[in-house]
């Protein structure tokens, strides 16, 4: 195992000491509680000198400039490029994760990409990008560097987007969630036993924090669910799934029922049919869901945006490319003048389904 270096600990502020002798992490409801040289189940978060530290701060995995619609995010600035990262480590432990190789790292040579966040900001400026998206891991476990890097791109006009499981506690919920202008939670399932046992986690906590981010922030919300065959994808829980989200979040919060495939530790379930997904998404439908969509598959009516009120395809897409586009006047529709849900200009932008691996670091 890679040493983490002591010059890159970055103090935080959010544990307290216990009458034992250890430090317990406050970040996230797993309450790790450490002796010194220990490290909690994200990896990145430590026991330091002096309470609990950031271990990668400053550190990537990589950065990629995507389509904000590959987050995903269908309703916020379409069109337009986000610069992607993420560090390593994960504070949950699903058996499914499809970044297995970022989120389960616990080899620091794995972030080959130092970069600050002024550093990060004026590339994303550079490389044309309206946001910078915290994802491949949850920001969660790197939350200083994650605000640290959202306050110096509002600097530049540029906005800063997560990718979560919205697994973490409320103070430090608030200070995350106040520096987003967007995020995509994930809804992994409607079951308390499948986040503990799947995930190794609880389900209550991901739902305070969708009404949170929802009415008490001004953080632009979608939720994706990725649909495992035989583990979440049954019409009773989708069914209560989608109502939660009507009665709690309201019917413009899009939803993403996203197909699974198999990978790490969760290899014997086949890849998730079409048929489910589209399934998924005609049950949220019917639940009062205006917009939903089905993800990681290519589906023309799945991809498309819909006016809630008259049916009129607005936004065409074809994967992650924007084909058509019928707003008039802006974010609304043209044939009934009713208001999509999002965060929209007059036009989309032109960056295309691209994937751009770029290099920043120092
Ligand atoms: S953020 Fe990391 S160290 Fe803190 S409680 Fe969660 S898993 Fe443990």
């Amino acid at each position: 195992m890679a040493a983490i270096a002591q010059s890159q600990w970055h103090a935080t502020h959010y544990w307290h000491a216990l009458p034992d002798g250890r430090v317990q992490c406050d970040v996230c409801p797993r309450h790790c509680r450490l002796r010194p040289g220990q490290r909690g189940l994200c990896f990145v978060r430590m026991r330091g000198d002096d309470g609990i530290v950031l271990a990668t701060y400053g550190r990537s995995s990589g950065f990629c400039v995507d389509p904000i619609e590959k987050k995903p995010l269908n309703h916020f600035l379409p069109g337009t490029a986000v610069l992607s990262f993420g560090t390593a480590g994960c504070n949950l432990a699903c058996k499914f994760c499809q970044n297995w190789d970022i989120s389960t790292s616990r080899q620091t040579d794995t972030l080959a990409d130092a970069a600050s966040p002024t550093d990060l900001a004026a590339a994303a400026e550079r490389l044309g990008c309206r946001s910078v998206a915290f994802t491949y891991n949850d920001p969660v476990i790197f939350l200083e560097y994650a605000v640290d890097t959202a306050i110096a791109c509002r600097k530049r006009g540029i906005k800063a987007v997560a990718v979560t499981a919205g697994y973490v506690c409320p103070e430090p919920r608030a200070e995350l969630f106040a520096h987003l202008d967007a995020a995509n939670i994930d809804l992994k399932a409607f079951s308390d036993d499948f986040y503990h046992s799947i995930c190794a986690g609880r389900l209550a906590p991901v739902l305070e924090t969708l009404e949170y981010v929802r009415h008490e922030t001004n953080c632009w919300l979608e939720l994706t669910t990725l649909v495992i065959p035989g583990l979440n994808d049954s019409a009773a829980e989708l069914d209560a799934l989608t109502r939660w989200v009507v009665e709690h979040l309201g019917r413009d919060v899009p939803l993403h029922f996203s197909a699974f495939h198999p990978d790490y530790r969760m290899r014997d379930r086949p890849p998730t049919p079409l048929a489910t997904l589209r399934r998924a998404r005609a049950i949220a439908l019917a639940n009062g869901v205006r917009y939903a969509y089905t993800g990681n598959v290519r589906d023309a009516e799945g991809e498309a945006t819909f006016c809630h009120s008259c049916g009129t395809p607005l936004i065409v897409r074809n994967g992650y490319a924007i084909e058509a586009w019928r707003f008039a006047p802006t974010g609304c529709c043209p044939a009934c003048g009713a208001r999509c849900a999002g965060v929209f200009e007059e036009q989309p932008g032109d960056w295309g389904p691209h994937r751009l691996p770029v290099r920043i670091g120092r």
